[in-house]
C-alpha cells in the first residue's frame, strides 16, 4: 500500500535525539519512515533534536547520522539543527503567552508528585494537578522562582492515526497542563516539534508508538500557532524478551556496536522488515530493495519483541 494522497507533496522527517546512542529499536521506525518518504516520492528531512541539554551526548548527534547512513538510508539537504533555531521557538512562546494560553508555573516534580493522581497511560507521569493555573502571563514578570511555561489544556483534540486509526486520550486525566518551556530556559520537546514540523512543511510524521499521548498535545500547539497540522503514524516499539523498551538490560543493542561487530547493515534491515511482515524470512536487503514490499498496514499492531535468537542470526552476539 502507499500511504493515502496528502493534501501536499510528502515531505517526511527523522529526527534522532542524540541524548543516546540510537538502537535496533531507532533503526527500525527510521527505516518505516524512510521507506514511506521514499515510495511516495517524497522528500525526508533529517533534524537533530538536540534542544534537551542536560541528556545531550558530545558526538551523538555525528554518530546518529553515520548510524542512518551505515544503515542506507538518506535524507534531503542538510541536517536542521534545534539548537540554532531558538528564536523561532521563542516567538512561538510570546504567541502563547500573548494569548494566555500559558502560564508560569513554579512547582518542583515533588509538589506534582504529592498532589497528583496516579498516571493513565503507560510511559507517562501523573496529571499535572492545576497547582499554578490561577496565574496569568503577566505575572512572570514578578516571579523570583525559576519557572516553566505550561499550556493550559481546556480540551482534547481526537485524531486520525495514518497506522492505528481513530485515537482518543484524554488529557485532562493524562499529563493535565503540559510544559512547552523548561524552567532551565530552553524550549521543551512538544513546542519545539510543532514550530519545527510546520516551519519545514512537513506533511507525515512516523515516529514510536510511545509518542502517541504527545500528538493530542501538539494539536493543541498547531491551532493556538495557527499551523496546518501534519498526518500521524505511531508504528509499534521493539521491545526485549521480558516485553520492556529495549535498554541496556537488554544487551548492547546500539547501532554503533553492531557495526563494530561487523553485522552487515543488509542483515539488520532484513530483519527489520521481516518485523515489519514484509519479507517472509530474516533474509538480506537494502532499504532500495525493500521500496516495492512496503506496506505500513502489514506492520503487527504489537511490539516486536528482539529474541536473542534474532541476532544471532544476523550474526550477532549481544554482550
Ligand atoms: N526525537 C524523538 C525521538 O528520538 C522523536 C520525536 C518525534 O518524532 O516527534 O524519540
Ligand atoms: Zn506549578
Amino acid at each position: 500500500m502507499s500511504l493515502p494522497p496528502s493534501r501536499a507533496a510528502y515531505v517526511g522527517r527523522l529526527a534522532p535525539s542524540p541524548t543516546g546512542a540510537q538502537h535496533i529499536g531507532n533503526a527500525r521506525t527510521y527505516l518505516i519512515a524512510w521507506l514511506a518518504a521514499r515510495q511516495a516520492g517524497g522528500r525526508l528531512l533529517l533534524r537533530i533534536e538536540d534542544i534537551d541539554s542536560p541528556r545531550i551526548k558530545s558526538g551523538a548527534a555525528q554518530q546518529a547520522l553515520d548510524d542512518l547512513s551505515w544503515l542506507g538510508l538518506d535524507w534531503d539537504g542538510e541536517p536542521i539543527v534545534q539548537t540554532q533555531r531558538l528564536p523561532l521557538y521563542k516567538s512561538a512562546l510570546a504567541q502563547l503567552r500573548a494569548q494566555e494560553l500559558v502560564y508560569p508555573c513554579t512547582c518542583t516534580r515533588s509538589d506534582i508528585a504529592a498532589a497528583a493522581s496516579a498516571p493513565h497511560w503507560e510511559h507517562e507521569g501523573p496529571a499535572y494537578p492545576g497547582i499554578c493555573a490561577h496565574r496569568r502571563a503577566v505575572d512572570a514578570d514578578s516571579l523570583e522562582r525559576p519557572f516553566a511555561w505550561r499550556f493550559r489544556v481546556r480540551r482534547s483534540p481526537d485524531f486520525v492515526d495514518a497506522y492505528r486509526g481513530p485515537v482518543s486520550i484524554d488529557l485532562t486525566q493524562v499529563g493535565g497542563d503540559f510544559v512547552v518551556w523548561k524552567s532551565a530556559g530552553t524550549p521543551a520537546y512538544q513546542l519545539a516539534v510543532v514550530v519545527d514540523d510546520a516551519d519545514s512543511g512537513v506533511t507525515e510524521v512516523i515516529r514510536g508508538d510511545d509518542l502517541v499521548p504527545s500528538t493530542p498535545r501538539q494539536l493543541l500547539l498547531y491551532d493556538a500557532l495557527q499551523l496546518q497540522p501534519p498526518r500521524f503514524a505511531h508504528v509499534p516499539l521493539v521491545v526485549g524478551p521480558d516485553g520492556r523498551r529495549l535498554a541496556k538490560r537488554h544487551g548492547d543493542t546500539r547501532l554503533s556496536a553492531l557495526r563494530a561487530a561487523g553485522v552487515r547493515p543488509e542483515a539488520l534491515v532484513g530483519l527489520l522488515a521481516w518485523s515489519c511482515g514484509w519479507l517472509p524470512q530474516p533474509e538480506p536487503a537494502s532499504p532500495a530493495d525493500l521500496l516495492p514490499l512496503f506496506d505500513l498496514r502489514r506492520i503487527p499492531n504489537h511490539p516486536f519483541v528482539l529474541e536473542p535468537e534474532l541476532l544471532r542470526r544476523i550474526g550477532y552476539s549481544p554482550t
